[in-house]
């Protein structure tokens, strides 16, 4: 008689589909080989290892986190264990403290402040070599970007720029305030991948999509 386990274990990376840049991180996922689905309902948290809040209108997410009432089941997810990782506008929704304006969730030690660089056509590319990540230097995409002000003690910076932080982490939480997923890189992707205890396949360590071009995030998605 063959004995199958069956693992209850969380498993798959949601990314939170109520607005912006939802499809670009789902591409990103399966180019890393982990599963991954689109988080919309209070249902689709039941079997998150992390859940990813896509760059996007910080406002609108937030008006949207209430209207689709998902905001308390996301914070309880969190509580069981769910890893989330906000890029841009989802680290603003993290952050404890945002400049001038109501904080959201609340969930990682950082101040931030909205538009830090200015207006959408202050917007602007660059690359950085961000050790505890990668060997290699990382593509960096900064949309109408936050800058992260400060950090609290138990709080790491994973990569701090002229006057401002642009990725930090604490043990269950990882914020960037540019885009990864609107790069060939996958090296972001992977470390959460395994912060939240998942196995990304073996070659996407240092991995640049070599088909990837500048415009590839602006071209009609294949997923659903
Ligand atoms: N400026 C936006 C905000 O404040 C964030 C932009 C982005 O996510 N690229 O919400």
């Amino acid at each position: 008689m063959t004995l199958h386990l069956v693992s209850n274990k969380p498993s798959v990376i949601g990314v939170l589909d109520l607005q912006g840049g939802v499809h670009e991180h789902l591409e990103h996922l399966e180019r890393l080989g982990v599963a991954y689905k689109k988080v919309k309902q209070p249902s689709d948290f039941a079997d998150l290892a992390g859940l990813i809040i896509p760059g996007g209108e910080s406002s609108c997410l937030f008006r949207l986190l209430n209207i689709f009432e998902i905001k308390e089941v996301l914070l309880q997810a969190h509580r069981r264990g769910m890893k989330i990782w906000g890029t841009c506008a989802g680290a603003i929704l993290l952050a404890r403290e945002v400049v001038g304006e109501s904080s959201c969730l609340n969930l990682i030690d950082i101040v931030i402040e909205r538009n830090g660089f200015g207006s959408q056509l202050d917007s602007f590319v660059s690359e950085a070599l961000i050790p505890a990540i990668s060997a290699k230097p990382i593509p960096l995409t900064f949309i109408r970007a936050p800058k992260i002000i400060s950090v609290g003690k138990e709080i790491n910076v994973l990569l701090k720029i002229d006057d401002y932080i642009a990725a930090a982490e604490s043990e269950n939480i990882l914020v960037t305030v540019f885009h990864p997923e609107l790069t060939g890189c996958l090296a972001l992707h992977r470390h959460f991948a395994l912060k939240c205890g998942l196995n990304p396949a073996a070659d996407s360590h240092d991995y640049i999509d070599p088909l990837w071009k500048s415009s590839s995030w602006t071209r009609q998605s294949r997923i659903a």
